[in-house]
């Protein structure tokens, strides 16, 4: 098959509707995508049976409602398209309206974080129109008809991460609509948030994964000393692919293509064995769902490749962990980009007041867009020195910032893109883009775009998404609330520019990000600067974020003390795995080899003095081996207890927040000896692959 031919074969797509459908039901559809409302019960059996004759045509024997529970993962139960036989013995394959629109998964071992507990047992799933529907095919376990759906409680409470998300799309458009009305634009109806998520990830050889207990429980290393060549010279980053790499990359486009997923770019990233791939952008809620479909491929892909794919945030101790910039936009229906400066930014108010209100919004809720980004995984990346900081800040490159500043102060010099000239006379002159990059920062303007650096590679986007539409929603809303109705809009708009920009300049920040200098002018700012997961949780229910939430209708209180608690225990629930994990090589790999390997030294010093020779050398390393199998037995000793002390614990806040300040401190002393020992100890001795074998066989 050619490209266009696969490229979008697995979905139930507007153009396979717009074929298979009936004229009127095929319109009824489209106006329920753009305008909101219900389907008729005739027409959702009519699409319900044309997507299963097209899943059944392609294989197709089971169906399911596809959902993002708030384990961080998507969840799918498959009920096959079998009637229950006639009296003859007959089935038909057969696809309800209304098993379309809803199902009621047997669900309640999901996370709900006691929302359903004092609410009721009950969670339904319901269909997201405006996502396609699409098949998965799998060797292995047959073709499923996957159906994107919201997870909600018998009281309407989300459950998942889609429905918020979908509520912040609309508060969004509808607070963005009015700003799109005060510089007279009549025709636009809404705002579309556009999301493309550039999906970072390593790839290792699968037997040397299997042989990493800590890789199989826990997605990382726990253990590991530096290979002797890390990333230092930076030969990686955008290297030639190598072979077996490139084929991977070359099926995983295949596969992706079919989803109507487009990698744009590939490339090898700055760590040894890392890799990204970024799509074309979408509208949020169809670019969160591929991104979980891309991520379920990757694994499966590399699998058939006989690769592990590893999504964690940091795979490797010394090297770059993975993220995944999420590019986030909002445009018009009629196609105008809020974002994009035009040639003139100067002389463009409405881009003005959009720029001042992503300032303020940012500005107000950094925190929250703090804890937006956090997940187990990321607290390896975030403030340390090769992430953005844990400091939110606004990188807007020197046109923009000297904009801003001549607004606030009045007399900043403009500055205008220039052109870029080689000196190479067969190399045309090529114009400059409007800002460079600033690969330290966390929340980067990229010419018509904002790129949100934070987010961790496992992560679901639809949390960072559903943040940044709703403090975006909060600020439209305020300068609506203030321009509507002023006598002279231009004067008002100006003066309220003016003033948003004079109140949140301390958010712009274009100079190095990863400096100590910035975390000191960031406290004399006042900008928030939290650590870690466990501390920027409680920000959830701080009284600024629920009121904000409820405003827009995008989390009730009940919902954020629920992701709350679940975020507590997931925190709580992985830590405590980690442990284990260590606790477990430790305890059974390590230290017996290292046994092992003593015993055969200590052989060897009294075979050599037996000898009457020199044994120096290797009683050294007898002993510096001894001390740190000595070291390495005592925090062993120390993990064991500290683990299960916490893991008796009640109360899930102070749980997690054990693990975090107590348990990881005790982890991190049992790796030090352990990776000492791995650069003494005769290799042959070791029991499992080094950051070597891992990083440089692929
Ligand atoms: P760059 O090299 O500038 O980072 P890429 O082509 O790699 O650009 O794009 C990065 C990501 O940004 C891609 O996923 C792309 O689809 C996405 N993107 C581009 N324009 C927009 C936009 N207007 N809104 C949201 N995402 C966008
Ligand atoms: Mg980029």
């Amino acid at each position: 098959m050619s490209i266009p031919e696969i490229f979008g074969s697995n979905v139930f797509s507007r153009a396979v509707m717009k074929e298979r459908l009936p004229k009127s039901v095929y319109k009824e559809v489209v106006s329920v995508m753009e305008n909101g409302g219900t389907l008729s019960a005739a027409s959702a059996d009519t699409v319900a049976d044309a997507m299963k004759c097209w899943a059944v045509e392609k294989g197709a024997t089971h169906y399911t409602h596809w959902f993002q529970p708030l384990t961080g993962a998507t969840a799918e139960k498959h009920d096959s398209f079998l009637t229950s036989p006639d009296e003859m013995g007959h089935t038909l394959m057969q696809l309800s309206g209304k098993k379309l629109i809803m199902g009621e998964p047997d669900a309640s071992s999901f996370p709900s974080g006691g929302l359903r507990a004092t609410s009721y047992a009950r969670g339904y799933t319901a269909w997201d129109i405006t996502s396609p529907a699409f098949v998965k095919e799998q060797s292995c376990c047959g073709t499923v008809l996957c159906i994107p759906t919201v997870f909600v409680s018998y009281t309407g409470e989300a459950l998942d991460t889609k429905t918020p998300l979908l509520r912040s799309m609309e508060a969004v458009s509808k607070q963005g609509i009015r700003i799109c009305r005060l510089f007279g634009n009549t025709k636009a109806t809404h705002l579309t948030a556009s999301v493309g998520p550039e999906q970072e990830y390593f790839l290792v050889d699968r037997k040397l994964y299997e042989q990493r207990k800590d890789l199989i429980y826990t997605g990382r290393t726990l253990f590991g000393a530096p290979a002797p060549k890390g990333q230092e010279l930076d030969d990686h980053y955008f290297g030639k692919i190598r072979t077996r790499v490139g084929s991977f990359m070359k099926d995983l486009n295949v596969e992706l293509w079919k989803y109507g997923i487009t990698a744009t770019t590939q490339h090898n990233e700055v760590a040894p064995a890392q890799h990204e791939m970024a799509p074309i952008f979408s509208t949020a809620n169809v670019a969160v769902d591929q991104n979980n479909l891309a991520m379920e491929t990757m694994k499966r892909v590399a699998y058939a490749h006989d690769m592990s794919c590893l999504l964690h945030e940091k795979p490797y101790a010394g090297v770059n962990g993975s993220g995944k910039h999420n590019n986030w936009s909002l445009g018009t229906d009629t196609g105008e980009n809020l974002f994009d400066p035009g040639d003139k930014p100067e002389e463009n108010l409405q881009f003005q007041l959009v720029l001042a209100c992503v300032m303020s919004a940012v500005d107000k809720h950094a925190d929250l867009l703090r804890d937006s980004a956090s997940n187990v995984g990321n607290d390896h990346r975030l403030g340390a020195q090769e992430a953005p900081p844990a400091i939110i800040s606004i990188f807007l490159g020197d046109q923009l910032e000297a904009l801003v500043e001549k607004i606030v102060d009045g007399d900043a010099p403009t500055v205008v893109p220039g052109e870029l000239d080689t000196g190479v006379s067969t190399v045309p002159v090529l114009k400059k883009d409007a800002t460079d990059r600033n690969r330290t920062s966390p929340f980067a303007f990229t010419g018509n775009r904002f790129e949100f650096r934070m987010v961790g590679s496992s992560d679901n986007i639809a949390g960072p998404n559903t943040a940044l539409n709703a403090i975006m929603a909060e600020a439209f809303c305020d300068a609506a609330d203030a321009l509507e109705g002023a006598e002279d809009f231009e004067t008002a708009c100006k003066a309220y520019v003016k003033d948003l920009m004079t109140k949140h300049q301390r958010i712009v920040f274009n100079g190095d990000g990863y400096s100590e200098a910035w975390v000191e002018e960031a406290a004399r700012r006042g900008l928030p600067n939290i650590k870690c997961m466990v501390d920027a949780i409680p920000v959830l229910t701080q009284p600024d974020v629920v009121e904000m939430f409820e405003k827009f209708g995008v989390y009730t209180k009940a919902e954020l003390e629920s992701r709350e608690e679940v975020s507590y225990e997931n925190y709580a629930k992985r830590i405590g795995v980690e442990a284990k994990v260590m606790i477990h090589m430790a305890g059974k790999q390590y230290i017996p080899s290292v046994i092992a390997y003593s015993t055969t030294l200590a052989e060897s010093v009294a075979a050599v003095e037996a000898a009457g020779a020199d044994a120096s050398v290797q009683k050294e390393l007898l002993n510096k081996v001894s001390a740190l199998l000595k070291d390495a037995q005592a925090a062993l000793t120390q993990l064991k207890q500290v683990y299960a002390e916490t893991d008796a614990m009640d109360d899930i806040p102070a749980m997690a927040k054990e693990y975090r300040y107590t348990v990881i401190p005790v982890m991190d002393a049992l790796r030090a000896p352990i990776d000492e020992l791995e650069m003494l100890v005769d290799s042959d001795y070791w029991p499992v692959p080094s950051y070597g074998d891992l990083m440089y066989d692929v």
